[in-house]
Order: structure tokens, then C-alpha cells, then sequence
């Protein structure tokens, strides 16, 4: 069965029940290690053995009224060792974090803030990264849920892409419709910005046809630069209590994911781990300031990779970068 779906899988687009009989594997069989193995072949042939490091920086730590159950941030539950805001008083912070990214290789650089942070100082804040940036380093938004006006001016401001999407328990483990990030998402593809999708944040409870829907919606977005993540279980939040899937299971799902959505440019696993690189992963994001996962202000350094660690573990696994 397996050994079929995998045959298929590289020439054909599998359905969802093909998605949730390959995430059925047993971890550690043979079949999966017969999974990542095509996986691998097919990223290495197709992306030619290139690899990539996405930067992304956090502009605030700030309680967040929308609630995610697994996030050190939430406003019900706050469990980061303090706060912060960045503004445009801190713009010459901002541009020798930018500055010092892209002198260490960044491919693609985020900007991520809470739900509810100013939109029109991102945007200013945003204008003035977009003027360091060299022209052949993609600009993305982390943000909150807009409407068609804002995707245009994130457009006019220089942002290539937006990474967003529908979580996983959308709706129960957050405060926000499942709706209304659809929407988002369609604004989006609407305005012509790159999506960046992401099927997170994977616990032990979230069943496959849940985690296969996601990789297809993803395919029907048409994404180039695809992820999976699992759930940190950060001390203190709701959902910590159930734990986290074993790093098998994300790379099962990763490759997975890889052959499903079929991404045109990149597929990454969060958090690193090494396993991932050897089932199709060349993309890794390395993280500066505030985090979703951390409980300390600035995850550089704590569990947030840097440009030249993520560097590292991309040539050594024998990616180009
Ligand atoms: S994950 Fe994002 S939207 Fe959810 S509470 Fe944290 S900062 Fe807010």
C-alpha cells in the first residue's frame, strides 16, 4: 500500500485519504524510511540540492487578546518573563538586526508582531527594513488578519509575501474564527502577495485527516515555500499538558507534507531537527526577539536557531545555499 501511494506520489497529486494512509506509517519502519527517502529525492532533484534559511524577527512581547492556548504570549495567560514594544524609536535597533541577518546569509526575511500591533507603525517600521534590504531578499509579513486595503499596502510597502494560516484547533485553542483567517488567506492569493503556509502547531491530539487538510489547502494556495511544525509544550500554557509528537512523527509528517503539497521552492520543519534534513527539509528559520515558544524575550540564543547555526546544519547535510 505504502510502497503504491509512494509510486503515485511521483508522478500524480495524492488525495487526502492517500495523505492520511502515508501519515498512518509506522515511525521507524521500513516504509518509513522508504517516505523520507523519495521525499529527499524529490527535494534534492527538483529544488537542485539548494537550501534556504528564512530570518525572522519579533517586533513585541506584549499580551495578545487572541488567546492561542500554546502561546507563551496570550493575553489570559502570559508567561514570557516580561515585555516589550518595538517602535520607530527603535529603528536603528531594527536595521542593525536586519543588517547583521543578512551579512550571516538570510534568504527571506519576516517581520512578526502580535495580533494586535499598530498596523501603521509596522508599516513605517517596514518601509525603512525594505530600504537595507538588497533587491533579491523576499520581505514577509507575520501578522495579524487583514483585509484586501492592508494587503495592498503591505504590497506598496515592499512585502513580497505573508506567512499565514488556518492553525490547527482554529477557533477552540484560539479566539480567532477559522473564517475569518480563510479570508486573510484569500486576500492574499488575491493581491498576488507569496503565502507561506505552515501546518502547526502539530500536538499528540490533532488526528491526519486534521494535519492532511492542511496540506492541501496549502496545494490549492499553490505555496512555494511549505512547512510543518510541531507544538513546543511551553510550561505554564494550557495545552502544555499534552505534550508534543516525537521528532519521528514531524519528520514523518514532513515528508508527508512534502509529497502531498508538492511546494515549489522550499519545505521546512520546525523546530530544527536534524532528522528532517535526510526527508526532504532544505529550509530552516532562524529567530531574533520575541517568540510564540520561548519564555524569554529574545529567543536568539535561547530556542530560537540563529543565521549561521541554521548555516551549519544545512551544509551539513550536503545542501548548497
Ligand atoms: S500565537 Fe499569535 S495570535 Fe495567538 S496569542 Fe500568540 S501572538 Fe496572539
Amino acid at each position: 500500500m505504502i510502497t503504491e501511494l509512494l509510486k503515485k506520489a511521483s508522478v500524480a497529486e495524492l488525495t487526502k485519504e492517500n495523505a492520511v494512509a502515508l501519515l498512518q506509517t509506522k515511525n521507524g519502519s521500513r516504509e518509513f524510511y522508504d517516505l523520507l527517502a523519495l521525499a529527499n529525492e524529490m527535494t534534492r532533484n527538483e529544488y537542485d540540492n539548494k537550501s534556504y534559511i528564512f530570518s525572522q524577527i519579533g517586533l513585541n512581547a506584549q499580551p495578545c487578546p487572541m488567546n492561542c492556548k500554546f502561546c507563551s504570549m496570550a493575553e489570559s495567560n502570559y508567561v514570557m518573563d516580561g515585555t516589550f514594544l518595538k517602535t520607530m524609536d527603535d529603528i536603528e535597533d531594527i536595521l542593525e538586526t536586519v543588517r547583521q541577518l543578512i551579512a550571516a546569509g538570510t534568504h527571506d526575511l519576516f517581520l512578526m508582531t502580535t495580533a494586535h500591533y499598530d498596523f501603521e507603525e509596522f508599516l513605517n517600521i517596514s518601509r525603512e527594513v525594505k530600504k537595507v534590504l538588497p533587491d533579491h531578499i523576499r520581505f514577509v509579513a507575520n501578522i495579524g488578519d487583514f483585509d484586501e486595503d492592508k494587503a495592498m499596502l503591505l504590497k506598496e510597502t515592499g512585502f513580497t509575501g505573508v506567512y499565514h494560516i488556518r492553525r490547527l484547533g482554529e477557533g477552540i485553542d484560539t479566539d480567532i474564527l477559522p473564517e475569518r483567517r480563510i479570508q486573510t488567506l484569500d486576500v492574499i492569493k488575491k493581491t498576488g502577495l507569496e503565502l507561506y503556509y505552515c501546518v502547526e502547531p502539530i500536538g499528540p491530539e490533532h488526528t491526519y485527516e486534521e494535519i492532511a487538510d492542511e496540506m492541501l489547502r496549502a496545494r490549492d494556495y499553490g505555496v512555494e515555500a511549505m512547512a510543518v511544525m510541531r507544538r513546543t509544550p511551553v510550561p505554564g500554557t494550557p495545552l502544555a499538558d499534552k505534550g508534543r509528537i516525537s521528532s519521528l512523527e514531524l519528520a514523518k509528517i514532513a515528508a508527508v507534507a512534502r509529497l502531498v503539497t508538492k511546494p515549489s521552492r522550499s519545505m521546512n520543519a520546525h523546530e530544527v531537527t536534524p532528522l528532517t534534513l535526510s526527508g526532504g527539509v532544505n529550509q530552516l528559520y532562524a529567530e531574533v526577539g520575541a517568540n510564540p515558544r520561548d519564555l524569554v524575550q529574545d529567543t536568539a540564543g535561547n530556542r530560537g536557531y540563529g543565521v549561521l547555526a541554521a548555516r551549519d546544519l544545512l551544509l551539513d547535510a550536503e545542501y548548497e545555499l
